[in-house]
């Protein structure tokens, strides 16, 4: 299909109760994994990011908080679906099945209990691109387009060169690209996503681009530090070359990023449920960090978000009570207070939700976590002090727009609605 075939230009779509225009020129939403706030300050600052100068200077930046628990994969549910997760069900990467009383992966789109913007300006005649740095996000953000040239295509890049027409409506990715496969744990893995962004919209120009990287660097990294201001430096230069292009850019993150380590640089865990083991005896209690995936080597599985399922006969009251109590937790509310709170999903909760403080994190037990793949003292998300996000469009907020609490999820409302 060429860019210039029939398709509706004025119009607009509904999706999940909120209402979107169709996009006039290519629409690129980019979600920076765990990009808090002073990233890229930092390295406009230092002179490494100087498209991003302009923008914050002649665009839009606003500072919007994101979902709790300030994970990945709600993050970028919420982004995509324009709701909370107690819309679209993905609350971790990890709940407690109630029927088996096994730990499952939320992974699965079967879980996604809305449809995503995607399909429906698919309907809408909108070509689609997703690209995700990890495989993991995938099946979820892809869920419901129909694949193939000239529609749309899903794909990451860990696993670029696996891509195939019938799954993800593209092949030979990595030949497009003109680069390798990179490493999971590595910058290039982001890297890849842009570079396939810039070549997609230079031969397919889609009219909707979503391109997500992963943490890597961030969980690394502080903001200003020599590896983050190469990192955004070399985000920079992709996004001019799409801006040049006469794209519609924004950008925001999944979550922040806070260094979670004491004065030693050693990992500063609560481990929870070594805990409550010690309180309502071994095992009757059990603690989901929902925050484990199958990546877990730069973080170790420690963030600042736990849930846990109690015996029946404790009280969460009770124990909610001991909790708040400890100087490392910053709330420790039941399933209901969670729900209401956080706009999360009840039924995939604990019957309590731990956060921990700016600096703590949330082990199971000490013999549990092998920290032995952390290189650099952890840095780690989850808690409330990761909701603040960047939210920034290279174009200008319409003259008019009412004061708002802004989220992250609000990235397509900004792009397609929102701005001149
Ligand atoms: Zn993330
Ligand atoms: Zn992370």
């Amino acid at each position: 299909m060429s860019p210039d075939s029939a398709r509706a230009i004025d119009g607009e779509v509904i999706v999940n109760g909120r209402r979107y225009r169709l996009p006039r020129q290519p629409t690129v939403v980019v979600c920076i994994d765990g990009s808090e706030p002073g990233y890229i300050e930092r390295a406009v600052e230092m002179g490494r990011a100087p498209w991003f100068g302009k923008a914050l200077e002649t665009g839009t930046s606003l500072i919007a908080d994101c979902v709790v628990p300030s994970f990945t994969n709600p993050n970028n549910l919420s982004i995509v679906t324009g709701r909370p997760p107690s819309v679209h069900g993905i609350c971790g990467n990890y709940f407690l099945d109630p029927e088996t009383g096994r730990e499952v992966m939320m992974n699965d789109p079967e879980f996604l209990r809305v449809e995503t913007l995607f399909p429906a300006l698919q309907r809408a005649g909108c070509r689609i691109a997703v690209i995700t740095a990890k495989d993991k996000l995938r099946g979820l953000l892809g869920k419901g387009l129909s694949l193939g040239p000239g529609k749309a295509c899903s794909f990451s890049s860990e696993k670029a060169d696996q891509a195939i027409l019938a799954e993800n409506g593209i092949a030979d990715v990595p030949a497009l690209v003109g680069l390798p496969v990179p490493d999971v744990y590595s910058a290039g893995l982001s890297e890849f996503v842009f570079a396939a962004g810039v070549r997609l919209m230079e031969r397919d120009r889609p009219d909707i681009m979503y391109l997500s990287t992963t943490d890597y660097i961030q969980h690394k990294y502080a903001p200003g530090s020599a590896a983050a201001n190469d990192f955004y430096a070399m985000m920079d230069g992709y996004l001019a070359r799409l801006e040049a292009m006469g794209c519609t850019l924004v950008l925001t993150a999944d979550h922040g990023m806070n260094d979670k380590h004491d004065p030693d640089g050693r990992p500063d865990v609560l481990y929870l449920q070594d805990l409550v083991d010690q309180w309502l005896g071994a095992g009757r209690a059990r603690v989901i960090l929902p925050i484990t995936d199958p990546y877990v080597v730069h973080h170790g599985a420690l963030g600042s978000f736990a849930v846990v399922y109690l015996p029946q006969a404790a009280s969460a009251d009770e124990v909610a009570g001991k909790l708040k109590r400890l100087p490392a937790i910053e709330a420790a509310l039941s399933r209901e207070e969670a729900a209401q709170r956080f706009e999360l999903p009840a039924d995939r909760l604990g019957d309590l939700v731990v956060i921990s403080t700016r600096h703590k994190v949330l082990g199971t037990s000490a013999s549990r976590h092998d920290l032995s793949g952390l290189g650099e003292p952890l840095r780690s998300h989850g808690g409330l002090s990761e909701q603040k996000v960047p939210l920034i469009c290279n174009r200008k907020l319409a003259a008019g727009a009412p004061p708002r609490r802004w989220r992250n999820f609000d990235a397509f409302d900004l792009g397609l609605n929102l701005v001149a």
